[in-house]
């Protein structure tokens, strides 16, 4: 715990809105007291928002499940694909769509959606393999000759993934839609943290206000940033994208709580 701390009453939070990985899990392994943590807050309403659009929700219970998790109700999990769904159907009903990504995004948009690569009103890039010369080329002349609007999934421009066991750098949504930016000149809307979509989408279904509210985190710039701009108390885990004694970024807010592990995060509240 960082001194000078104050001790975290969780009587404070209506609800607490969790980060993923790096916070829960890293790949396939569940991180040290995650299980313990998570056991302990199934009182308090809470929802996990990711900016990894490439599992759905249903996915991504599944995947707790499997690491030892108490199963959540896929409801309660909020994807950067589901978000760009849902606000593509309130700006357009029934839109057509081009999209380079992986599944859990295709499954998302088609729920309000029609995949269309001879006319689309969206071309939306998101995280995960699919992007390639065809692609490219396909989405830049809907965005370039059609007017199509280019979207980005999330902003963040590397992810933390492990191959064989081995951390690996990945490319992010960030980065993949860089070439149709650099092709096209248009600026993407982009939905995931630290913009305000994901976290309002999981004030709404908790039926909460940002203000009382925790979000637990490991990334300063997405989810730190994105909390703390709404109102949020932060809370910074040290077991993903920073670890202890890595300096924060001086661009970012200093969240309220930072902490080694949600074992130390466990013992404040
Ligand atoms: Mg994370």
């Amino acid at each position: 715990m960082t001194l000078g701390q104050v001790p975290l009453s969780v009587n404070k939070f209506s609800a607490i809105l969790l980060d993923m990985d790096g916070v829960l899990f890293h790949g396939n392994q569940a991180l040290e007291h995650a299980i313990e943590f998570m056991d302990s807050i199934l009182h308090i309403p809470h929802c996990f928002i990711t900016n990894n659009p490439i599992l759905s929700p249903q996915q991504v219970a599944d995947k707790l499940e499997y690491l030892g998790f108490h199963r959540p109700d896929s409801e309660s999990i909020i994807t950067s694909g589901e978000a760009t769904a849902l606000w593509l159907s309130e700006q357009k009903k029934s839109f057509h769509f081009y999209a380079v990504g992986a599944q859990g995004l295709f499954d998302a948009l088609n729920k309000f959606g029609h995949f269309d690569q001879q006319y689309a009103d969206y071309v939306v890039i998101g995280e995960g393999a699919g992007i390639d010369y065809k692609s490219l080329t396909t989405g830049i002349n809907l965005i370039i000759k059609q007017k199509a609007k280019l979207v980005s999934t999330n902003p963040d421009t590397t992810v933390d993934g492990v191959i064989d066991g081995k951390h690996i750098v990945l490319p992010g949504g960030g980065s993949l839609v860089a070439p149709f930016i650099a092709a096209t000149g248009q600026q993407p809307v982009t939905i995931g943290k630290p913009f305000p979509l994901l976290y309002e989408m999981a004030f709404k279904k908790l039926g909460v206000k940002a203000l009382d509210c925790l979000m637990i985190g490991d990334r300063p710039d997405t989810d730190i940033k994105g909390a703390a701009k709404l109102g949020m108390k932060t809370a910074l885990v040290r077991t993903g994208r920073f670890l202890p004694n890595d300096l924060l970024p001086v661009d970012c807010p200093v969240p309220d709580w930072d902490v080694l592990n949600l074992h130390q995060l466990q013992q404040i509240f």
